[in-house]
């Protein structure tokens, strides 16, 4: 039987699951498994587009159509709990399944949070994520740093620190440190997050740990919740899935690896966040590049934590419409709305058509605000700070007093100290 808290090498018995499987098959299986017996209705996975850099999400209600789901695409910067939101009713009535990584697992408690996913409906299998790499980015980076044709790769991954590429006539790998040296490799959100193994979701799988005879052919799954070990269970069961316990000197690596990650994720906060300087300092510098905004709302439709019908951006007494550049009450809703839930994401970098790093700036505060409050966001269902605003007991005290300043003896940037 397995249990919450289980520390397993899994790998498919499925030939053709194998075939096009990232380690072993142990995540494709599973939702095999769970379409087959109906614990879920459909399988939410990302698979190849038209490329390799084109990571397109799929619905699977089919369990044949699932082998060629398998794989990792490291150039699969999308986002999938807002998708679920928005297409799929917020998995009010379908159960579904879905893989997801540290920033997706995020991101489905926070629009839990606010009633906009229905998580008893879900079940998450989580990949370890070492990050991803930006497609647009990724291509100049295998023409600029590898001289090789993007359009000739037919296969990456990144493995042991490197990342390889396999292309018509030979492969090569270059260390991701030299990439990022020279301002590639990583999403910048991917190089400070320090989501690497989401046990939020109900398994968490990956290649860090696999040691042995399996190293490469099996997966590496901590099983994180009783909905994962019971399919798990239901798997094994019926012979799709073959697992051993983990070698004990791997989970050893495993969490000397993710303590690693850590402490980059934390050289990488330290190098982004000193760069914006500090006090008024940052307030210009951030002033200045979200200067070049457009207004055109894409970063509040891919933001997770943004839901709102009535969005009070769009509201003419805050933003003035029609103007240029766009005022700076825009960001300052924004920044106020979600830098207590941002998950660093890197959606709303990745979709700015103006290129302003504005999950840089929203990490930043989130960042602070954790620091001086201690809520983490993404992690479970405990409410964000803004939720314990009262909005009854404000407006007395706006109509009590006329003063809209909640927050007294608060440093105040606007006004002359
Ligand atoms: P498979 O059966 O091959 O299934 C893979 C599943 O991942 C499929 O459901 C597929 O749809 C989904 N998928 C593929 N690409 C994406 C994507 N971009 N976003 C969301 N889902 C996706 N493991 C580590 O231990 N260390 C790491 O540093 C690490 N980095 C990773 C980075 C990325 C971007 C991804 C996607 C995975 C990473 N993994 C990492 C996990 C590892 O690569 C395997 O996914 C995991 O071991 C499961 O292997 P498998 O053979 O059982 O999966
Ligand atoms: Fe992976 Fe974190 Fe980047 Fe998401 S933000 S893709 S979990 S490294
Ligand atoms: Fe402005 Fe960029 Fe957001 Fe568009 S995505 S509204 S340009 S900050
Ligand atoms: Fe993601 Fe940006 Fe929203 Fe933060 S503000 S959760 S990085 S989209
Ligand atoms: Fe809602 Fe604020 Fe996001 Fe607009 S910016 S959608 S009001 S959270």
């Amino acid at each position: 039987m397995t249990k919450k808290g289980d520390m397993l090498y899994a790998w498919t018995n499925d030939a053709e699951i194998q075939k096009k499987a990232e380690l072993g098959g142990a995540v494709t299986s599973l939702w095999k498994y769970a379409l087959e017996s109906k614990a879920v209705d459909a399988v939410l996975v990302v698979t190849r587009g038209v490329d390799l850099y084109d990571a397109k999400p799929v619905l699977i209600t089919d369990p044949k159509d699932l082998a060629s789901t398998a794989g990792s695409l490291h150039c699969g910067t999308l986002l999938i709990p807002k998708l679920i939101k928005k297409y799929l009713d917020g998995a009010r009535d379908m159960k579904i399944g879905v893989t997801v990584k540290g920033c997706d697992a995020m991101a489905f408690y926070e629009l839990a949070k606010r009633k906009q996913i229905n998580l008893d409906n879900i079940i998450m299998i989580g990949v370890n994520c070492g990050g991803s790499v930006s497609p647009v980015l990724a291509r100049k980076m295998i023409a600029d740093k590898f001289a090789v044709d993007p359009e000739k790769v037919h296969k990456e991954e990144i493995d042991k620190g490197q990342f390889i590429i396999e292309y018509e006539g030979g492969h090569k790998g270059i260390s991701i440190d030299e990439l990022e040296e020279a301002g590639y490799g990583r999403r910048t959100n991917c190089r400070r997050c320090k989501m690497k193994v989401p046990r939020q979701a109900d398994l968490a799988c990956g290649n860090w740990g696999v040691i042995g005879p399996r190293a490469g052919k099996a997966t590496f799954v901590e099983v994180c919740s009783e909905k994962g070990a019971n399919l798990m269970d239901g798997a094994i069961k019926k012979g799709i899935l073959a697992t051993e316990p983990a070698n004990p000197k791997g989970l050893d690596i495993r969490g000397k690896v993710e303590g690693a990650m850590f402490k980059l994720g934390d050289k990488w906060r330290k190098k982004d966040f000193e760069g914006l300087g500090e006090g008024r300092d940052r307030l210009k510098k951030i002033m200045a590049e979200t200067s070049r905004c457009i207004k055109c709302y894409q970063c509040i439709d891919q933001c997770p934590i943004c839901y709102c019908v009535d969005c009070t951006t769009r509201n003419p007494a805050y933003v003035p419409p029609g103007e240029l550049p766009v005022n700076f009450m825009f960001h300052l809703i924004r920044y106020a709305h979600i830098a207590d839930s941002c998950v660093n994401c890197g959606q709303c970098e990745e979709v700015c058509p103006a290129e302003i790093p504005n999950t840089l700036f929203m990490h930043a505060q989130q960042v602070e605000l954790e620091k001086m409050f201690g809520h983490v966001p993404g992690v479970n269902m405990e409410l964000p700070l803004m939720a314990y605003v009262e909005e009854k007991t404000e407006r007395e005290r706006l109509h009590n007093t006329g003063s809209d300043m909640i927050y007294e003896n608060v440093f105040n940037p606007f006004t002359k100290h």
